[in-house]
């Protein structure tokens, strides 16, 4: 198996691998689940999971299958995931969420979690109570002491995201993020969705997800990404929305080729399921492409760059992609390129203005981009 990719986490010192681990599928399972998981993914480089889980039994089974090895592993760690009346649920008071967050700290018996995770902010109502009150004067009191390293928030909506992100507060976003969501008509709660024929995707409108990554390029934060593969639905020929089912490596790429994202968190039971998703760094470009099974739902991606590369090879060598992406991210306030967007547009091998304007990628593209004047437009905005 090819070595593990890493990702600098924004402005964090800190770099996460491109596959990681959601510990949801550990929950109610024994001990010997929990290490068999957790030692499969780190023998091979995963570095980064999420534990929003407050259940005593598995945050011990994890810290337990962590010992002499937590130093190696980024925790995402979530503030206001509480248990309360043994049901799992979210509290913003600060007597509650202290002792959760310090009881997760004695169940994985560390004095330090990476990311402080503001929890489920998805509303309105949840970022006035998260983000204006004590849960966030919590987390700075944490970081401050240095118990977090940095702040992070998890949602499904992306216009709540979007204050989250915008408040300049955290350094991690963990979002919900498949081509399902993606191209689902704005507006529609995703969590109580997926595969339903109540949805129109012919009818999409901008639900303003594209916006909330390129938003998070551009202030510097990383986002990690939950539902990868949909719950599992998105590789069912019985409940995929689309024509056919994607594969474990479409949808890991499919994430992993949004603007910001760092790391394509899959949840697993066994080793097996682990070394399955592992797989994406020895499979080659067509084995990635995603393009063409989410092509006919193009709804306000048609001639918008969704970044599959399905256009390549180029004979100038450009990563066609990569170029839409940070060029995308450019236009939002041409005269303001943030110096990171910059700095990740210089260091592709080739750029705008290396385009000889052949046109075969535009032939090969199916969602009608104008790939020539995005590269020559690329090439002004940046310099080269
Ligand atoms: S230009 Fe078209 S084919 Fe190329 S990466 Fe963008 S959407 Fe995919
Ligand atoms: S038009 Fe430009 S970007 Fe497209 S394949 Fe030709 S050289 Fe590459």
């Amino acid at each position: 198996m090819k070595e593990m990719i890493y990702r600098a986490i924004g402005k964090t010192d800190m770099s996460a691998s491109v596959i990681g681990l959601g510990t949801e599928h550990l929950d109610g399972k024994p001990y010997e689940t929990a290490d068999e998981v957790i030692g499969a993914a780190m023998e091979h480089g995963v570095n980064i999971m999420d534990l929003f889980m407050p259940g005593e039994t598995v945050r011990g089974n994890i810290g337990r299958a962590l010992r002499g090895k937590r130093d190696k592993m980024l925790i995402q760690g979530h503030i206001c995931s509480t248990d309360i009346n043994e049901q799992y649920d979210r509290s913003r008071d600060l007597k509650t969420i202290r002792k959760y967050f310090e009881n997760l700290l004695r169940c994985l018996d560390t004095d330090y979690i990476d990311f402080g995770m503001l929890f489920f902010i998805d509303s309105e109502k949840d970022y006035s109570e998260a983000l204006e009150g004590d849960a966030l004067r919590y987390a700075l009191e944490l970081k401050e002491k240095g118990v977090i390293r940095a702040i992070g928030a998890s949602s499904h909506n992306p216009l709540v995201a979007r204050r989250v992100v915008e408040t300049g507060i955290v350094d991690l976003l963990m979002f919900s993020i498949n081509p399902a969501f993606d191209m689902a008509p704005g507006g529609i709660d995703v969590l109580d969705y997926l595969g339903e024929a109540a949805i129109d995707y012919e009818k999409n409108i901008d639900s303003g997800r594209a916006a909330l990554y390129r938003l998070c390029e551009r202030k510097g934060v990383a986002i990690t990404v939950m539902k990868t593969l949909g719950a599992g639905k998105l590789l069912s020929p019985k409940y995929t929305p689309f024509a056919k089912p994607l594969t474990v490596p479409q949808c890991i790429h499919y994430a992993l080729t949004r603007p910001a994202v760092v790391s394509a968190l899959v949840g697993y039971s066994n080793r097996r399921e682990v070394l399955e998703a592992l797989q994406y760094l020895d499979a080659d470009e067509a084995d990635k492409d995603y393009s063409a099974v989410i092509d006919k739902y193009q709804g306000d991606f048609k001639g918008n760059c969704v970044y599959c590369n399905h256009c390549l090879p180029c004979p100038s060598g450009i990563n066609i992609a990569e170029v839409n992406k940070y060029f995308d991210i450019a236009v939002l306030d041409e005269a303001n390129i943030p110096p990171g967007v910059h700095a990740h547009y210089k260091a592709l091998e080739k750029h705008g203005a290396d385009c000889i304007s052949c046109g075969s990628c535009e032939k090969r593209c199916p969602f009608s981009v104008p790939v020539v004047k995005n590269m020559e437009k690329a090439g002004m905005l940046f310099g080269f």
